[in-house]
């Protein structure tokens, strides 16, 4: 490795929506980069897109993978829609770079041409009585003869890798050592009788070509890394690359019942945090803790302290559950760490798609959402909970409806709130309050709860709602008015 310049990638196959195991990679990824970066050291995050799986890749999903990367804040210094000196960065661009490699892997040997069908092949190890799975190797050394036979039958190749005698060993950035012995890995294709490249072939080219120095990745691909590295050897050989690059492979997200979290729970789907008012902040924060810890009794802390502290040596190979109330509950964490202002331009949106607020925003209700964001901003614990807080303050009176129901009791008492706001001359918090409570608690008698819940329904429309004297200052005298007449008429 070329001491003090790091190179990662990450390296999505554009297949499906980007799960939550996707953004962890991504993240540990990019830490890694930033961190090398640090104090005049080099760090580059390469963002690449594996799609040579015509079948299975999408355009929308391309969209998504780069939504999502922007929504979380990973920007990348190489990659598509910002170039850089390995473009292209999506793989169906690259045909003929792969074609070129591998007519030089084949010139040298390192790869030969393979006629069997998958049926010969499972007959020939039946009847060896073999427990290995896979390939046998049968055409390493076809003679002309052979090969013009198999041409007749008019049998079209696929080419593999010649897999190398003995073991492969390499120390894991996570898990250390790990030794595979070849016998249990077959040759393997590359490419398709088509000549379509295959994964196994582009991905460790493509990092091989884009001199990527370590590949941290997701531990369920920790089976191709044996079959990588005697390709990364053979293209050093060939003097197509400098370097083997180091491998971590980073510990699989357990879901309930710590089976490995699928695609079929909900809470894989990256774009469910983002729908339902995560801050990237706050998942971002959460994804770091599923295999690292920035230190012992502390699960709150920014990318940037993350970045500072990061080492990949740290990493816990065990496999991390995936646990949603506590990713809420850093979310939260991270709302009260917003500064205000921020926290109101973030919510924005939100309030507009749930018809809160226009589009624009219209510039009396933004003033508005100024004097009411302090009333709520503590007790948001998602950006989603905006509308149904504040939504009271913007409604016309109209189409202001009570989401939840006043009794008879109720009624009484907001008759008597009516009364005694009615009398009032000035409109302020406190003078409500007091208006209020002389009238409910010491005159009539009522506990606190009893007084202002009915109140609190009148007004908002809700038990549960930002502080009742505020709201009703900010809600104006009439309207405060019309809607307490309104929930008794
Ligand atoms: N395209 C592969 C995947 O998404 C990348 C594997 C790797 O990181 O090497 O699974
Ligand atoms: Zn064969």
């Amino acid at each position: 490795m070329t001491e003090g310049r790091v190179r990662v990638r990450f390296c999505p196959s554009p297949t499906g929506s980007p799960h939550v195991g996707f953004a962890r990679t991504a993240l540990y990824n990019w830490v890694f980069a930033r961190h090398a970066a640090l104090n005049g050291g080099q760090g580059t995050f390469v963002f690449r897109i594996e799609d040579t799986d015509k079948a299975r890749s999408t355009e929308e999903s391309y969209d998504a993978m780069l939504g999502a990367m922007r929504w979380l804040g990973l920007d990348w210094d190489e990659g598509p829609e910002v170039g850089g000196p390995h473009a292209p960065y999506r793989q169906s661009e690259r045909g003929e770079i792969y074609r070129d490699v591998l007519a030089k892997l084949h010139d040298s040997r390192f790869t030969y041409d393979c006629y069997c069908t998958t049926d010969e092949v499972d007959a020939r190890r039946k009847a060896a009585g073999s427990k290995v799975q896979g390939y046998d190797g049968f055409c390493r050394d076809l003679t002309e003869e052979q090969v013009a036979a198999f041409r007749a039958e008019g049998r079209r190749p696929v080419v593999r890798f010649r897999m190398p005698d003995g073991s492969i060993t390499w120390t894991d950035l996570v898990r250390g050592e790990i030794t595979f012995e070849t016998q249990f890995v077959p040759d393997y294709a590359l490419c398709r009788a088509n000549g379509d490249p295959l994964y196994t072939l582009v991905n460790p080219v493509d990092d091989a070509l884009m001199e990527i120095t370590h590949v941290l990745r997701g531990e369920d691909i920790l089976s191709s890394t044996p079959r990588q590295i005697p390709l990364h050897e053979a293209l050093v050989e060939l003097g197509i690359s400098k370097v083997v690059p180091e491998f971590g492979h980073l510990p699989f997200v357990t879901g309930e019942g710590n089976k490995k979290l699928s695609k079929r729970d909900p809470e894989s789907h990256l774009f469910m945090y983002r729908d339902t008012g995560f801050l990237p902040e706050g998942l971002l924060n959460y994804l770091a803790l599923l295999g690292w810890a920035i230190g012992p009794d502390r699960d709150v802390f920014t990318v940037e302290e993350m970045v500072e502290a990061f080492d990949i040596k740290d990493v816990n190979p065990n496999p991390a559950r995936f646990d949603i109330k506590k990713a809420e509950a850093i979310n939260a964490d991270h709302m009260r760490m917003l500064p205000i202002e921020e926290l109101t331009h973030r919510v924005i949106p939100f309030l507009q798609a749930e018809g809160v607020l226009t589009d624009p925003v219209d510039d009396a209700d933004a003033k508005l959402l100024e004097l009411a964001m302090p009333l709520v901003a503590e007790r948001m614990n998602k950006l989603t909970e905006a509308a149904p807080m504040l939504g009271f303050l913007f409604a016309d009176e109209e189409s202001f409806t009570l989401v939840d129901e006043l009794d008879d009791a109720g009624r009484d008492v907001v008759r008597a709130a009516h009364e005694a706001l009615a009398a009032l001359e000035t409109w302020s918090t406190a003078d409500i309050e007091a208006a209020l409570r002389s009238k409910l608690v010491d005159e009539l008698g009522l506990k606190p709860r009893l007084a202002f819940g009915p109140v609190r329904i009148a007004v908002t429309g809700r038990k549960v709602s930002p502080p009742l004297f505020e709201s009703l200052e900010l809600l104006g005298r009439d309207r405060s008015l019309s809607r307490l007449a309104a929930a008794v008429a």
